[in-house]
């Protein structure tokens, strides 16, 4: 056993399908008061009725969240929290809206109950991001730390199948690369192989059949744990990668994820032991197409052409890429990285 530091963070996870109905129960664990509904304007619905069950018990509904949390959005959310004199957040949604909660905690400390809707994972993870000019800014702060989740597999029948099928493997993603961490470590691998082996048994099945509630189930407690990983161990190259991308490039998140993947693995094949398991949790000989294969099945994109990403710009996210990379267990360098770029924006089979 190689020496190891395991950095566990607090979370009370209320998992269950109608968990939601456990939530006036949750924010009277908080002392709170006063919620804060948040949402996108797409999930205004969802988040209407989860302020009419709350009553008096919320201060509002903000329903403005968007991708990677503008600036001006969190600053205008901060403003309303405090007229309406709330003394907590309430984040139905994904991760844009999760990371609007943070953006406000951050500032008001307000702590945050989140109940995800997608498996993105943002909820089990102190990092928040706020983009201003046109650059994204990340960090890591314990305030941001929702003190309470609720998984409510419910609250995912809505997920359209691609999207699930997208956000699923952006999930994978966190796991995959908690498995290859310079801050691995066996208890993180342990979450991240099972968080693997839940997604990719459920998601074929979601694709199918959307409304499958047990898949569904199978789905969020996998991208629980995938989160517990997002949120412990350093990511690597591919996350590196995708930030570049969705940052710089505008790419969307989860399906920029999703066409990465598997050539980030094939970069990082060397990591014999994450490779294993990986390959054991998703039943595969081999993880980068085996993870190619998983992702073809569910019918997800599978360049990076498909999502207006510009054959031009390849050696811009390169460079962008490997000027300040994160650690990685492979050598991060242009040339290769160029390589693994021009695979994912044709599709290619990672060989
Ligand atoms: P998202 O939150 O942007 O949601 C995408 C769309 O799907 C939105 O229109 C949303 O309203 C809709 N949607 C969400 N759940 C739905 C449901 N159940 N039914 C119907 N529609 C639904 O997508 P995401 O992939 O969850 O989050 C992406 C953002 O989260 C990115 O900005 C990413 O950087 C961030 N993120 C942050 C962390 C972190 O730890 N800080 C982790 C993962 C992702």
């Amino acid at each position: 056993m190689k020496p190891f530091v395991y950095n566990g963070l607090p979370a009370r996870v209320v998992f269950g399908t109608g968990a939601l109905s456990k939530l006036p129960e949750e924010l009277d664990r908080l002392g709170t008061k006063r919620a804060l509904v948040l949402s996108t304007p797409e999930q205004r619905e969802s988040a209407e009725s989860v302020k009419a069950a709350l009553g008096a018990r919320a201060a509002g509904l903000y329903d403005k969240a968007a991708m990677h949390v503008p600036i001006e959005i969190a600053e205008d959310a901060r403003r309303v929290a405090r007229e309406l004199g709330a003394d907590c957040c309430v984040t139905v949604g994904g991760g844009s809206t999760t990371g609007l909660g943070k953006a406000i905690a951050l500032t008001s400390t307000l702590p945050i109950l989140a109940v995800p809707t997608t498996y993105a994972g943002s909820e089990m993870t102190p990092i928040f991001g706020i983009t201003e000019g046109g650059a994204k800014k990340t960090g890591r702060d314990a305030r941001v730390l929702p003190r309470a989740v609720i998984y409510d597999p419910n609250l995912t029948l809505s997920l359209p199948p691609a999207l699930s099928a997208a956000s699923g493997m952006n999930a994978i993603a966190h796991a995959v690369e908690a498995l290859y961490s310079h801050e691995s470590n066996p208890i993180i691998s342990l979450m991240a192989e099972e968080g693997i082996r839940a997604l990719a048994n459920a998601l074929p099945t979601i694709k199918m059949s959307p409304s499958d509630l047990p898949a569904r189930s199978d789905a969020l407690y996998g991208a629980w744990l995938c989160g517990i990983v997002l949120g412990s161990a350093g990511m690597a190259l591919h996350h590196k990668l995708c930030h570049v991308l969705g940052g710089s490039f505008n790419l969307p998140h989860a399906e920029t994820h999703s066409i990465v993947l598997p050539h980030a693995v094939r970069y990082n094949q060397s990591a014999s032991e994450a490779m294993q398991r990986i390959e054991h949790a998703i039943g595969a000989a081999d993880a980068a197409s085996g993870l190619y294969d998983l992702e073809k099945k569910l019918g997800l994109p599978m360049r990076l052409a498909d999502l207006g990403m510009k054959e031009a710009d390849l050696e811009r996210a390169a460079r962008l890429a490997t000027e300040a990379p994160y650690p990685n267990p492979r050598k991060v360098e242009y040339a290769p990285v160029l390589e693994l770029l021009r695979d994912a924006y044709s599709g290619r089979r990672p060989s």
